[in-house]
């Protein structure tokens, strides 16, 4: 069978990569790809971005099934357009999207469904905003109501930093229309955790947890990014949170979904924020798996993901149990110079050693220049290392890590650091 996967990051390279291993497959094609998927043999980069010019050429290459990794198409309706030609696709229609792609409908949503989540007020006027903080002090989180590419939440610590990221999104537009409302709400103390399930309208599988770290630097300081790393599973998410989680939040949300009159399939990623007490509250849904929980997580997926995502497109996902591998896969992200803020891009890169039994590395911004790799993003490559625990997992991910090369490049040492500081 030949399969499409939509996207260009290190998640779409671990879901292509993961994908090619069956043995059913004939081709996986990745739109448009990177560096690392136009190296690999089974894959095949498809220089086409719009929808439309994607499902005709499923149709003409006779595609079985595709995948869609980032949110941007998928709130463009991508889903809804593959649907209309009859083609088989994994991914949440448009209106589904929106628990994604419209803060406040996500909130609005769990309000309605009794979902845990922190307390919010939306506003689209200036002094709405202003005086809302004013009422409830800091620490507090300001959202832009749309897709702003994980720039579009401030934590602010301050009253001042508040007033100052309204200003930034409703006064300034700085977000475009994705900053036109903001969701004010109330800052969350915890540990997070990503909870990624796959749902095909009824049927609920969960998939492996997982642990993200959003911040720059090592000690979680410096600014917010996309991710710099992530480990499989996460031991804070322990079987009776799990239990809990799926209870309180995972079905309410699929139930809320389809007695809202909108079917929702796709992957779900609940982001969580776990309080000192252990019960969990929503920060967030995401309509597709992370970026980079998705690299650990396909590096410890045993079961062939053809078979699970027929499974899932047939609403059959009832009848199959995800088998993994027991150790822990812990990915490690290498950054360009200036990421966040402004990276730079064209820098060679050297020493991706091939993959074995316990590493593999996921291409991200990278492109392939006749036969010479550059850097071409933010997010550069993930290095994902295997081991009996975390320890031995992060041991490897970073000994396949030092040997890399481009100049510039910026990673943590220190992935899965609350894993480790568990008794
Ligand atoms: P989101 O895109 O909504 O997940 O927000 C991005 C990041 O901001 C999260 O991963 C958290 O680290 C942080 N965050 C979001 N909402 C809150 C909140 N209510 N309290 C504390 N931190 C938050």
């Amino acid at each position: 069978m030949k399969i499409l996967v939509v996207g260009s990051g290190g998640r779409e390279h671990a879901l292509a990569w993961k994908l090619a291993q069956s043995e059913r497959i004939q081709k996986v094609f990745v739109a448009p790809g990177n560096g690392g998927t136009a190296l690999d043999d089974r894959l095949e980069n498809v220089a086409i971005n719009d929808p439309q010019a994607l499902a005709e050429f499923a149709q003409k290459e006779n595609v079985a099934l595709t995948v869609v990794g980032p949110e941007v198409p998928l709130a463009a309706g991508i889903v809804n357009i593959f649907r209309s030609h009859n083609l088989k696709i994994f991914g949440p229609s448009k209106e589904a999207a929106q628990l994604e792609s419209s803060k406040d409908f996500a909130k609005a949503f769990m309000q309605r469904h009794a979902i845990p989540t922190a307390a919010y007020q939306t506003f689209a006027d200036l002094q709405g905003a202003h005086d809302y903080i004013d009422q409830k002090g800091a620490p507090i989180v300001i959202k832009a109501d749309g897709l702003a590419a994980g720039k579009g939440v401030v934590v602010a610590m301050t009253a001042e930093d508040a007033h100052a990221a309204v200003d930034m999104m409703l006064s300034d537009n700085k977000l475009g229309d994705a900053g036109a409302r903001v969701v004010i709400e109330e800052f969350l103390a915890g540990e997070e955790a990503s909870f990624i399930v796959m749902v095909d309208g009824k049927n609920v599988l969960p998939l492996a947890t997982s642990q993200d770290h959003k911040r720059l630097l090592d000690n979680d300081e410096g600014p917010n990014t996309g991710g710099m790393g992530a480990y499989s599973p996460a031991p804070i998410v322990t079987p009776a949170l799990h239990a809990r989680v799926m209870r309180e939040i995972i079905l309410p949300t699929v139930q809320g979904m389809a007695k809202d009159g909108i079917v929702f399939t796709g992957f779900l990623y609940a982001g969580l924020m776990i309080d000192d007490k252990g019960n969990p509250r929503t920060l967030e849904f995401n309509c597709r798996m992370g970026d980079p929980e998705t690299q650990p997580i396909m590096a410890r997926l045993k079961t062939d993901l053809t078979v699970v995502m027929e499974h899932a497109i047939n609403g059959t996902l009832d009848a199959i149990e995800l088998e993994w591998d027991r150790r822990t896969a812990l990915g490690v992200v290498l950054a360009a110079a200036g990421y966040p803020d402004a990276p730079r891009k064209g820098d060679t890169i050297t020493g991706i050693p091939a993959a074995t039994p316990d590493s593999v590395t996921f291409h991200a911004g990278t492109t392939l220049d006749g036969t010479q790799l550059k850097t071409s993003g933010g997010r550069v490559l993930c290095v994902v290392g295997l081991g009996d625990n975390v320890k031995m997992a992060q041991k490897k991910a970073y000994d396949v890590a030092d040997q890399i090369h481009f100049d510039g490049v910026q990673f943590r040492r220190d992935i899965g650091w609350r894993a480790l500081k568990r008794p």
